[in-house]
């Protein structure tokens, strides 16, 4: 319990320098991007094109992991609010859709008629639900099914995001929310870590099972507000 206090507090202190220079990485990269691709027109051998297209990878993962990182730094920046879930799902869902539908991923969704109320800001709920619905549909590679469920259970939402995906090794299982741990080439091993900040600072928490060969659960689970 202690180390992870002291990891968290590690994490913070790097969101918080993460915070503090983003645009001082992020306008270099932007420099960067801009004159590779001018030298990309200029130089249109094969070999020259194959090391264009490199560094402009490696640039993208620059700027996603200074972008990840900085929701890490500020989790309590945003406002709070009371949101309906459904309502977000409904602006996240056709982006994620469409998304899947070029990987031919079936996406069904199962909401409740009744309102599900959460209060958080709603750009992080939607960070949490785009980072794990990412990672969903990269398990499934040649295809699949996705299937979203959203439920009161007892005062707390719980909304579940199950793949049929390659599933995880228990290895992997036990090192999912240490900062930079990735198993993907171009992974920045940040998104899970950033879910869960994102989630404990709201009372919530992030529960991952998954089974080998089969697929993946993620599990949202947030305290219910209370209407009366
Ligand atoms: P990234 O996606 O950048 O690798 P994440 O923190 O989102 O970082 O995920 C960490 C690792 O956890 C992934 O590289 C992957 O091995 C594993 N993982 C996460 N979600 C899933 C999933 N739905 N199915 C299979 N493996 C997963
Ligand atoms: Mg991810």
């Amino acid at each position: 319990r202690e180390l992870a206090q002291i990891e968290a507090d590690k994490l913070k202190l790097i969101g918080t320098i993460a915070a503090g220079t983003a645009h001082e990485i992020r306008n270099p990269l932007t420099g960067i991007k801009g004159f590779i691709s001018l030298l990309s027109q200029k130089y249109t051998d094969e070999r020259d094109q194959y090391y264009f297209a490199l560094i402009q990878t490696e640039v993208k993962r620059i700027n996603d992991i200074v972008s990840e990182l900085l929701l890490i730094g500020k989790p309590a920046g945003l406002r709070k609010e009371t949101i309906v879930v459904q309502d977000v799902m409904k602006e996240v869902l056709p982006l994620f859709e469409s998304e899947a539908q070029l990987q031919h991923t079936r996406v069904t969704a199962d909401l409740p008629a009744y309102p599900l109320r959460v209060s958080i800001s709603p750009d992080h709920f939607k960070q949490v639900l785009l980072n794990l619905s990412k990672n969903a549909l990269e398990a499934l590679e040649g295809g699949g099914e996705i299937s979203i469920e959203a439920a009161e259970e007892g005062g707390r939402i719980r909304i579940r995001i199950a793949d049929t995906g390659k599933g995880m090794s228990a290895e992997t299982l036990r090192k999912l929310f240490v900062p930079f741990f990735t198993m993907k080439s171009t992974g920045t091993g940040l998104g899970l870590v950033v879910c869960k900040q994102i989630l404990d600072s709201y009372g919530g928490s992030l529960i991952i099972d998954s089974r080998i060969g089969a697929g993946t659960t993620a599990m949202i689970d947030l305290p219910a507000v209370q209407t009366l």
